[in-house]
């Protein structure tokens, strides 16, 4: 069972950065690999990679050292819990609670959650769902929940670089970062700092119905 952290009263999302995570920037290089050249660490080792070859920022793990900032996310806890389907907040295997489907809680834009949908949300186990709704300021505003039978790796959320300057390509509508494929050839040119899934098997739900069945079966 993972660690639970709390702040000023509330529990810290597995998935949030502490103080003492520090971000680093090491010096990045064209490299040569098999297919191509890419984006590359000067100094790489093989934990920069994910399994499907795309780099990752640098960020170290010190999991409750200094403050919890619940506003960041820690990157390589993120794609832990988006991977292997561990709730974002208290860390628990969602497939050990309910193999057959997991909670997705995502803000409301405005629609449900929508077959094919894509994000960097981990599953939630349905107690923290239940929390999260309340005390996320991310999710107070409005929040829409389904069931999701089929949670996919689809790609990651980061920087994409140029490949002759080395320097990030500027993205349209200045949004912060891309999501890109893992079978896009930018792939190659990107940093990544989120893991994206992409949703499918969705059935929208209600958390307040969910919360008057039966007791969920969190150990
Ligand atoms: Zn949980």
């Amino acid at each position: 069972m993972t660690r639970t952290y709390t702040q000023q009263g509330l529990t810290v999302p597995y998935i949030a950065a502490w103080s003492g995570e520090r971000v680093h920037a090491p010096t990045l290089e064209r490299r040569a690999a098999r297919g191509g050249p890419c984006l590359g660490y000067a100094d790489e080792s093989p934990y920069d990679r994910d399994e499907y070859g795309a780099l990752w920022v640098r960020q170290s793990i010190a999991r409750g050292r200094g403050r919890a900032n619940f506003a960041t996310v820690h990157a390589l806890r993120q794609r832990q819990a988006a991977v292997r389907l561990l709730c974002q907040v208290c860390g628990t295997d969602t497939l050990a609670i309910s193999p057959d489907r997991q909670l997705f809680v995502l803000r409301d834009t405005g629609q449900p959650v929508t077959e094919g949908e894509r994000t960097t949300a981990p599953p939630l186990c349905l107690p923290c769902a239940q929390a999260s709704v309340r005390d996320c300021p991310h999710l107070r505003t409005g929040h829409v929940a389904a069931w999701v039978s089929l949670p996919q790796v689809w790609g990651v959320a980061g920087i994409v670089y140029d490949p002759k300057t080395l320097r990030p390509a500027p993205l349209p509508g200045n949004r912060p970062m891309a999501e890109i494929a893992y079978d896009n050839p930018h792939i190659r040119w990107t940093l990544a700092s989120r893991h994206v899934s992409v949703l499918h098997g969705v059935t929208p739900v209600e958390l307040d119905e969910l919360a008057a069945g039966p007791p969920s079966g969190r150990p």
